[in-house]
C-alpha cells in the first residue's frame, strides 16, 4: 500500500509487543452535526449527541435496559421456522440469518423482557433495527404474540418500541402473513382491558407501520424518527409534487395527529411511567373541603344558583 502501512506500523506494532490493539469504535461520529464524540460518552448519554440532541440507534438491549427497573428479564422465545421458502438471492438467506444471529446474540430482531418501570409492571418487546434491518418475519411475528400473551398473563401494560424497515422480504408471502398476525395480538392485549403502548424510534416504516404500531392506545416517538409507509422518493414519484419539510419526521406526524406526544430518550421512562399510572391507576377521590358552601341541587331551578 504505502510505507506506512507496509513498513512503519508493524515496527511500531514490534515495539510496543503488537498487544495493544486499539480498537476503531471509540469515537463515534454525530450522523446530524458530525461532532465527534467518545463512546462512553455516548453510551452514557444514551446514544443522544451530546452537542446536537441528535437521536441516534440504540441496540434492543440496551433500550429494554434504559426502560425497565433493575432486575427486568429476557424472555425465551418460541422457535419460528427458519427460511421457509429456501430463499437465495446473492446469499443464502439461512446464513444471512446465522450471522444475523450471532452478531446479535438473539434469535430474531426483538427482545421480549419483563419488569416494572418506576415500580408499574410491564412487557416491553423491543426491535433490534441491526438484525436485518428490524426486519418482520415469522421469527417477530411469534416474539409479539408471546409479548401480547405475557402481557395479557401478566396482566401488565404492552409497551412496542419499534424500528424496522418493514416486512422481510426473504419470506415471502410469511412476513405478510404478520402483519394481520400482529394485529390480533394487539386486539388480545385490548380485550383484556390493558393499554397497548407503541414508542416509534427512528426508523419506523414499511409493514410494521402497516400494522399494529399504528394501533396503539397512545402513540410516542423519539425526536426525529422517520415514520412512514413508503419512502418519500416513492411518494414524490408517484404524486408528482415536491413533500413539505420535515415530512414523515416524528414532529411533522405529531402536528398532524398521528403521535400523541415526541418524548426525548431521556424522559421516555418517566413518561411511559405517568402513562401507565393514568391509564391504569384509579383517579384518587376528592373529598369535599368543610369551608366551601355547599352546591345547589341538580333539580333547583337555576335562578335559584345565581348570586342576588
Ligand atoms: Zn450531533
Amino acid at each position: 500500500m504505502n510505507w506506512i502501512s507496509d513498513w512503519a506500523l508493524p515496527k511500531v506494532k514490534a515495539i510496543f509487543g503488537g498487544t495493544r490493539e486499539v480498537p476503531d469504535n471509540l469515537w463515534h461520529k454525530c450522523p446530524s452535526c458530525e461532532q465527534m464524540i467518545f463512546h462512553r460518552d455516548l453510551e452514557r448519554n444514551l446514544h443522544v449527541c451530546t452537542h446536537c440532541g441528535h437521536h441516534m440507534r440504540i441496540s434492543a438491549n440496551a433500550r429494554v435496559k434504559a426502560t425497565l427497573d433493575e432486575g427486568w428479564s429476557r424472555i425465551e422465545l418460541p422457535k419460528a421456522p427458519a427460511d421457509p421458502l429456501r430463499f437465495r438471492d446473492q446469499r443464502r438467506y439461512g446464513d444471512r440469518l446465522k450471522e444475523a444471529q450471532q452478531k446479535n446474540a438473539m434469535d430474531d430482531a426483538v427482545l421480549v423482557a419483563q419488569g416494572s418501570i418506576e415500580g408499574r409492571k410491564a412487557v416491553v418487546a423491543a426491535f433490534e433495527f441491526a438484525f436485518m434491518g428490524g426486519s418482520m418475519g415469522a421469527g417477530v411475528g411469534e416474539a409479539l404474540v408471546t409479548a401480547a400473551k405475557l402481557a395479557v398473563l401478566q396482566d401488565a401494560p404492552l409497551i412496542v418500541f419499534t424500528a424496522s424497515g418493514g416486512a422481510r422480504m426473504q419470506e415471502g408471502t410469511v412476513s405478510l402473513m404478520q402483519m394481520p398476525r400482529t394485529v390480533i395480538a394487539t386486539r388480545m392485549v385490548k380485550e383484556a382491558g390493558l393499554p397497548f403502548i407503541v414508542v416509534m424510534c427512528d426508523p419506523t416504516t414499511g409493514g410494521v407501520t402497516a400494522s399494529f404500531a399504528m394501533l396503539g392506545d397512545i402513540h410516542i416517538a423519539e425526536p426525529g424518527a422517520l415514520i412512514g409507509f413508503a419512502g418519500a422518493r416513492v411518494i414524490e414519484q408517484t404524486v408528482r409534487e415536491k413533500l413539505p419539510e420535515g415530512f414523515q419526521r416524528a414532529e411533522y406526524l405529531l402536528q398532524h395527529g398521528i403521535l400523541d406526544m415526541v418524548v426525548k430518550r431521556h424522559d421516555m421512562r418517566a413518561t411511559l411511567a405517568r402513562v401507565i399510572s393514568l391509564l391504569r391507576e384509579p383517579m384518587p377521590l376528592v373529598t369535599p373541603t368543610p369551608d366551601l358552601p355547599a352546591l345547589p341541587a341538580p333539580d333547583a331551578p337555576a335562578e335559584a344558583a345565581r348570586p342576588a
